[in-house]
């Protein structure tokens, strides 16, 4: 149960717990700089190792270089797969020019793949709910050659043409509307009652802490400021619901893209920062905006994560 101090007069920024840093980011700018420290510059990465540009650029400047394809990596050299996970048709790539593989896919997204594979071997079709084009959804369905089907809205359940008798299944993109995804879910299941719903859900504890958090801030505060990049699928869902909430909500991944007046006579602004943004970054951006007048800083409660994932052990003990 959360609970709050009383409200303060004075002007303030109320930050939401929890923000930030989730332990599949951790682990993967870990593996990196595991990687950079064991073997040395240049080691790749596959896509952005998260989507924030902060991290990207100070990875970069250790020696990390990011690709897209994984034709842009000489033959034999060390590389890193993104966060968000990979197709299998990548890993074959790698294998066939002889890459050294570090994997820091989320092994919350590697529970989604494992669960894709298993549903088509069983003989399913499956439906992802994700947004088409991020990388995570590209390496989910990329899991198996046919037999998965992308649900971005609730328009593509409506054309879905199955026989509700057919083996359906769906699975979805970790970093969701957690909402938004719960009215998908209620179609495909009204449309296909039999569908396979994924044991647990997929959408990970730390989009659904972050976006309870922003539920918890929202109504407390008149502006809410977002620390995420713009490719980052879990800090636009906190944009969009503290928007949905009625709150004016903006996002940011530099102190300089905050602009004075959106302050101008907000007596509360609230600060969170998506699951890719260091918490060094967010305090830039709290310092920024105490340069626009003073304000109070004040911690809200909510859930204290305490979940880490261990590195790769082709990493930590090598062979
Ligand atoms: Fe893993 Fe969730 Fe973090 Fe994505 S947001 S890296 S799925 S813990």
């Amino acid at each position: 149960m959360q609970s709050n101090p009383l409200p303060s007069e004075s002007d303030e920024i109320l930050l939401a717990q929890p923000r930030g840093f989730c332990a599949g980011v951790d682990r993967a700018i870990n593996i990196v700089n595991e990687a950079l420290s064991r073997f040395g510059a240049p080691i790749y990465v596959r896509h952005e190792i998260v989507h924030n540009k902060y991290v990207v650029d100070e990875l970069r400047a250790k020696g990390a270089i990011f690709v897209d394809g994984i034709d842009e990596i000489p033959r034999g050299a060390i590389v890193i797969y993104s966060a968000h996970g990979v197709s299998q048709q990548v890993r074959q790539d790698a294998a066939e020019r002889g890459l050294q593989v570090y994997d820091a896919t989320c092994p919350l997204v590697t529970k989604v793949h494992v669960e894709v594979v298993k549903l088509c071997k069983d003989g399913f079709t499956v439906f992802m709910i994700g947004h088409a084009g991020h990388p995570e959804v590209e390496g989910t369905m990329g899991q198996v050659e046919s037999g998965i089907f992308l649900i971005e809205n609730l328009e593509d359940v409506e054309k879905l043409n199955f026989s509700a008798d057919e083996r359906l299944a769906f699975v979805t993109q970790t970093t969701l509307s957690v909402d938004e995804t719960k009215e998908i879910v209620n179609a495909l299941t009204k449309k296909f009652p039999k569908i396979i719903q994924p044991k647990k859900q997929d959408i990970c504890y730390a989009t659904q802490n972050r976006q309870d958090a922003v539920k918890f801030m929202a109504p407390q505060v008149q502006l809410v400021i977002v620390v995420g990049s713009q490719a980052s699928s879990n800090s636009n869902r906190l944009r969009e619901l503290a928007e949905k909430l009625g709150v004016p909500a903006y996002m940011v991944d530099a102190p300089d893209q905050l602009r004075p007046e959106w302050f101008e006579g907000k007596k509360r602004v609230g600060l969170t920062a998506g699951a890719s943004a260091p918490e060094s970054l967010a305090q830039a951006i709290v310092a920024r905006i105490q340069e626009f007048g003073p304000r109070q800083i004040r911690s809200l409660d909510g859930v204290v994560e305490d979940v880490t994932f261990s590195l790769p052990k082709n990493l930590t003990h090598p062979v």
